[in-house]
């Protein structure tokens, strides 16, 4: 039987990154793969994703030539070339990870993988082969899938999940896009931008719910001018399948209320894949649909740990990275500090882009801070205006009394570029005047934050 210091079961970027920082710590490491390394996110997730959206933005960007001067006498879409470069994207970055793999001396064992106790790891290869391997430590990192609501099941053809929606052979006409997260606006903009009549459901009062108020009113107001249609407060109750289309059953306020479309997108989250993986075996615990792990990623049973989305917390390829390092590096005996989840960011790449760390100005409320809030808007902004993308603004919210860096909130062109600053500046304990103080280039959109904290405390220039 081999064995191994390290065995991570899943190759996405928690697996895959977990392995890399292994090896560098001189573990004799494998990772386990049933599909293709990178796991969701490289294949399925935030690569192939951003490669449609930038296809969907260079298509609005011809539309608009006119705003900048120039002349396109002719252009068009090509859908399936569309789809068929990001799913070259996608190929090339797994493939990417295969060299990482080879270059840190990381064995890649093919298969499906089950943990068994006495810290071993049976895998089932494509041919249905069993082999054993053990390990001094095991590492669950198999990700999730996208969920299905018991009123909207998937039949992977009218009613679909992202993989489907980022593979679609044909375009449809309409759409109804199920869920306002990132990836059902994500994918709205995409399919609205090629040209498919695109309506979203959101069942919260708002699109984008967790983000602070004014950013989702941005965005609703743009995408409602870019013709999305938006309907919030609102529940697909029951799904027709058996015409040419789709009817779907949606419930309002108002009352209900039937909408017909070509394909449904359900993007109400995700499932997570902790199913058949040998965890009651073992008697690794869990809750609701998680495998419950401490500050360093143990389980309940020694040797065993997990990390990424099939662990509480954000669902985000670099807290499943930041959580993989974290395990490996404790368990290498180092001093290590327990992530700081109050400071992980979260961005979502439609036009405008949305980007944000830290509290809501409702959340802070809500927890009692007596805050200062400062607002910049990018029409005020020389870069943003000769780029022509003046849609948006940088919001901040600091603790009145102490000055703490509360929350950091952008909405516009390229703000997912610019909110590492805020990540960055709120992990080091600045304070607003401190970001004052730091000079930013001039013209470039993130000169947006160092005058929203001016507004803030104010002494704002440019308004
Ligand atoms: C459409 C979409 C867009 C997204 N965009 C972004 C984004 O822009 N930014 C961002 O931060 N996050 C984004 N995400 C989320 C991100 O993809 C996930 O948070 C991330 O992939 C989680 O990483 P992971 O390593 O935990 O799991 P995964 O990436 O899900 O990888 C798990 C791997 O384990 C393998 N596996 C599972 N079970 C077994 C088994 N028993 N044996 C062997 N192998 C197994 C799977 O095949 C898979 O390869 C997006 C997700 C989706 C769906």
């Amino acid at each position: 039987m081999s064995t191994y210091d390290i065995i991570v079961l899943g190759s996405g970027p928690g697996g895959y990154v977990t392995a890399i920082r292994a090896s560098q710590l001189g573990f004799k490491t494998a990772v386990v793969e049933k599909e293709s390394l990178g796991g969701v996110c490289l294949n399925w997730g935030c690569i192939p994703t951003k490669a449609l959206l930038k296809s969907a933005q260079v298509f609005e960007y011809l539309k608009h030539a006119g705003d900048y001067g120039l002349s396109v006498k002719e252009y068009d879409k090509d859908f399936d070339a569309v789809v068929k470069r990001s799913r070259n994207v996608a190929d090339g970055m797994s493939k990417g990870v295969q060299f990482l793999m080879k270059k840190n001396k990381i064995d890649v064992i093919e298969g499906f993988g089950k943990l068994k106790a006495g810290k071993k790891l049976e895998v089932t290869d494509k041919d249905g082969k069993k082999t054993e391997y053990s390990a001094k430590h095991i590492i669950v990192a198999t990700g999730a899938r996208s969920r299905e609501l018991p009123s909207l099941p998937q039949d992977g053809e009218k009613v679909i999940g992202y993989r489907k929606a980022m593979t679609l052979e044909k375009q449809p006409k309409k759409m109804i896009v199920v869920g306002s997260g990132a990836i059902g606006v994500e994918f709205a903009y995409f399919y609205n931008s090629m040209g498919t009549e695109v309506t979203i459901v959101e069942y919260m009062p708002k699109i984008v719910p967790v983000e602070d108020d004014e950013v989702s009113k941005q965005l609703e107001r743009s995408f409602k001018k870019s013709g999305i249609k938006i309907m919030t407060s609102a529940e697909v109750t029951s799904v027709d399948t058996s015409g040419d289309g789709v009817k779907a059953m949606v419930k309002t306020k108002k009352g209900e209320e039937v909408l017909e479309a070509d394909i449904v997108l359900s993007a109400v989250g995700i499932k997570t894949n902790i199913e058949n993986i040998g965890l009651e075996d073992v008697g690794i615990a869990t809750d609701r649909d998680k495998i419950l792990v401490n500050d360093y990623y143990q389980t309940n049973i020694p040797g065993y740990y997990a990390i990424g989305d099939v662990t509480p917390g954000p669902a985000l390829a670099h807290v499943a990275s930041a959580e993989g390092i974290l395990c490996v590096e404790k368990i290498a005996g180092m001093h290590v500090e327990a992530l700081d989840y109050g400071n992980i960011p979260g961005c979502t790449y439609c036009t405008p882009e949305i980007a944000s760390v830290g509290l809501t100005e409702a959340k802070a409320k809500e927890q009692g801070y007596d805050i200062k809030v400062g607002k910049f808007p990018f029409s005020a902004s020389g870069k943003a205006s000769a780029g022509g993308n003046k849609e948006g603004f940088v919001k901040v919210i600091f603790d009145a009394k102490y000055g703490e860096w509360l929350g950091c909130h952008m909405i516009g062109a390229g703000v997912t570029d610019m909110i590492a600053e805020a990540v960055l500046g709120r992990k080091l304990e600045t304070t607003g005047h401190e970001v004052l103080k730091a000079v930013h280039p001039h013209p470039t959109m993130s000169e947006a934050v160092m005058e929203a904290v001016a507004a803030a405390y104010d002494e704002v220039i440019h308004i």
